[in-house]
């Protein structure tokens, strides 16, 4: 880091600054998480100055020798770790895995019908604001009124009546246990394709934790970033007879150049993922954010759905007279990082919400157990109960830095 230093002393320092931010806040961002070393290492590397364009000796540049081995590799993995018939590892992104499964698949204004954002699901199945929303015709299921879960009744009434095209399962704010079976079922009925988007749950399937989609869904997107805990990217999984289609539509389709660095980092992610390590880790995420939701419930919070199965939870803050937005801020003052969120039903709008959607795979990576998380609690539910109290703030930020000096982040760095 000293060659930076030297040369960009601007962006040495933000990046100086990003790590101690990082080292002495509490994340409890659901989406987030901390990349080992060895996959910032392999992102950082040289082969982000590689062009190949095309696949794994079919490239259109020569000198991909070992890009390809990296590639190879990368897929090879994530088939063995997911059990998919065929892996395309080169999306940038988790919009656009799902970008590229839509143009494969899909014509302009097809029908598909996804998950609303305001339930939990995610802008690129189907928000206007996306151009998921602007190139189809969308329709929209939610959760239930009763128990804020998914109503697979409404699901299979909404598919006979609409015919969709594509159906598309997978969230970022959904607690709970999602049945695949059931949207393969529903889809078989009306002839659509199913695309699973396991972006948030990715490292829980990996493990086992939650029930797989790939037997059951054509296609399954994810992005390798969240409780999979590798690089910001996404990657492909499909049935073997849509490979050539889903390859040719991530590229040349929606992509020009994989970003090969970000590819290595992938594979390295897909490896450390197949350890037992990495299973212990991903129970060790849900049971604390089964623990985080019944001490907020415990203190007067109403969590949606009434738990959770996964690695997040969503906090209806109604019952403590303040909004997602206020208590998110009041939260940011004191070291702890979260973020506002619509939740079921929301009586307010997207910017100010009711909600706070929290996660445990970022805190659990610093090896938090459940004893750290019953004093996170405490420190959450002291910040929103006085959120204009300086005082208060100021001591839960000094709390904060106690526990993070005690489970201390990249030490390597
Ligand atoms: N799909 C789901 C379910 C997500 O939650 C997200 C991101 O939060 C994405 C897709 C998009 O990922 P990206 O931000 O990499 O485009």
């Amino acid at each position: 880091m000293d060659y930076l230093k030297n040369v960009d002393p601007q962006i040495h320092k933000a990046l100086g600054d990003e790590l101690n931010r990082e080292r002495n806040t509490i994340n409890l961002i659901a989406s987030e998480n901390f990349s080992p070393p060895e996959i910032l290492q392999a992102q950082g590397s040289v082969m982000t100055n590689k062009y190949a364009e095309g696949y794994p000796e079919m490239r259109w540049y020569d000198g991909c020798e070992y890009v390809d081995i990296v590639e190879e590799l990368a897929v090879e993995r994530a088939k063995q770790l997911f059990g998919a018939e065929h892996v395309n590892v080169q999306p940038h992104s988790g919009t656009q895995a799902n970008m590229a499964v839509y143009f494969a698949m899909l014509q302009a204004q097809d029908t598909i019908l996804g998950m609303d954002l305001a339930c939990g699901g995610h802008l690129s199945h189907g928000h206007p604001h996306s151009f998921s929303g602007k190139f189809f015709n969308v329709i929209s299921y939610g959760v239930s009124k009763k128990d804020e879960r998914i109503d697979y009744n409404e699901v299979e009434a909404l598919a006979k009546k609409h015919k969709p095209k594509m159906i598309l399962v997978g969230a970022s704010a959904y607690p709970r246990i999602i049945d695949f079976v059931k949207f393969r079922q529903i889809a078989d009925k009306v002839g659509a394709f199913v695309l699973a988007d396991i972006a948030h749950i990715a490292g829980l399937v990996a493990c086992g934790l939650h029930p797989t989609p790939v037997p059951y869904a054509e296609f399954v997107t994810t992005t390798t970033h969240k409780t999979l805990r590798g690089p910001r990217a996404g990657m492909i999984m499909c049935r073997r007879e849509f490979a050539t289609k889903i390859d040719a539509e991530v590229f040349p389709g929606i992509q020009g150049g994989p970003l090969m660095h970000v590819i290595a980092a992938k594979a390295v992610a897909l490896q450390l993922a197949m350890s037992p390590e990495f299973k212990n880790y991903q129970k060790q995420v849900i049971a604390n954010a089964k623990r985080l939701a019944s001490e907020l419930e415990q203190r007067g919070y109403r969590i949606v759905s009434g738990g959770t199965d996964n690695h997040l939870l969503l906090v209806d803050l109604r019952p403590k007279k303040i909004t997602g937005k206020d208590a998110a801020s009041a939260l940011h003052a004191a070291n702890i990082v979260v973020n506002k969120n619509l939740i079921p039903f929301d009586p307010q709008g997207a910017k100010l919400t009711s909600g706070l959607r929290l996660g445990t795979p970022a805190i659990t990576t610093r090896e938090m157990k459940e004893e750290q998380i019953s004093q996170i609690a405490c420190l959450i539910d002291g910040v929103i109960s006085s959120p204009r109290d300086k005082k208060v703030i100021e001591a839960t930020r000094q709390e904060v830095l106690k526990l993070t000096k005690d489970f201390p982040l990249y030490k390597e760095l």
